[in-house]
């Protein structure tokens, strides 16, 4: 099997500390490819280096909405500089946080914009991050696209939304991203979002070093090898052997990013 963790945060402690014995992990569970994501400065250099180091490593590298506020015209115009390193498959992310609104809502929209116009120079695929905003979300990526025309692609990760939401961004042609957050039991509205995604727009990721999926939320620090559980967990969730599921989001992840 060989599954993609489309969204981890490798450069976070404790994983970073321990990477090899991280990747090593996570090769032995058939979790073979990772998209390694920045959110700021530091971390997207560091990002982009630690995907340097690995052959099935990439790097998604932008400004959390959480830090907004202190998007500059230097900020922005560094992170157009390293998006253009062969490893970097990705903006992102990026998006709207409504929901701790660490940064003022007008900052938000500003940054999220800015990244979208890079994004469409260069080309690449954009991670969204998108909490308590969907329908300003929507609105902006809509706006931006009657505006500058298409975006090369457009994932929705770490999707906590409805059933509807779900189809809202599918018409759209964007895709959908789920973490272990699926598995948990109170978890009945992001479940029905999966069924409603077919498995073209359909990835998965961990977002660690947070949301260990069960049976493993216990554990503190999740990591790419348990991502193994959200995919036999949607595996069944979606009626189909694990081998054939493992192939189809992998294909569409490898699809999304553009990854050979
Ligand atoms: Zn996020
Ligand atoms: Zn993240």
């Amino acid at each position: 099997m060989d599954l993609i963790d489309t969204h981890c945060h490798m450069t976070y402690e404790p994983l970073a500390g321990e990477i090899e014995a991280v990747v090593a992990r996570s090769q032995a569970a058939g979790v073979t490819g990772w998209i390694a994501i920045g959110t700021g400065a530091e971390h997207n250099r560091k990002a982009v280096a630690m995907a340097e180091r690995f052959e099935n490593m990439y790097a998604s590298i932008g400004i959390h909405p959480h830090d907004a506020k202190d998007v500059t015209a230097a900020a922005l115009a560094e992170l157009r500089d390293l998006a253009q390193s062969t490893k970097v498959v990705a903006l992102g992310e990026t998006g709207l946080d409504f929901h701790y609104e660490l940064s003022p809502k007008p900052d938000q929209r500003r940054a999220f914009t800015a990244q979208l116009e890079i994004a469409r120079e260069l080309n690449l695929p954009v991670v969204i991050h998108s909490r308590d905003a969907f329908d300003e979300t929507m609105d902006i990526l809509e706006q931006f696209i009657q505006l500058h025309g298409r975006l090369r692609g457009v994932v929705f990760h770490c999707f906590s939304g409805s059933a509807e939401e779900a189809r809202i961004v599918l018409d759209h042609g964007f895709y959908v991203s789920f973490t272990g957050v699926v598995t948990f039991k109170n978890a009945e509205k992001t479940r029905a979002a999966a069924s409603a995604v077919p498995f073209e727009k359909l990835m998965i990721e961990t977002d660690c070093p947070y949301l260990s999926p069960e049976p493993m939320r216990k554990q503190k620090t999740n990591e790419p090898a348990l991502m193994i559980h959200t995919a036999r967990f949607l595996a069944e969730l979606k009626q189909m052997p694990l081998s054939d599921f493992a192939q189809a989001v992998t294909a569409a992840s490898r699809s999304f990013f553009g990854l050979p």
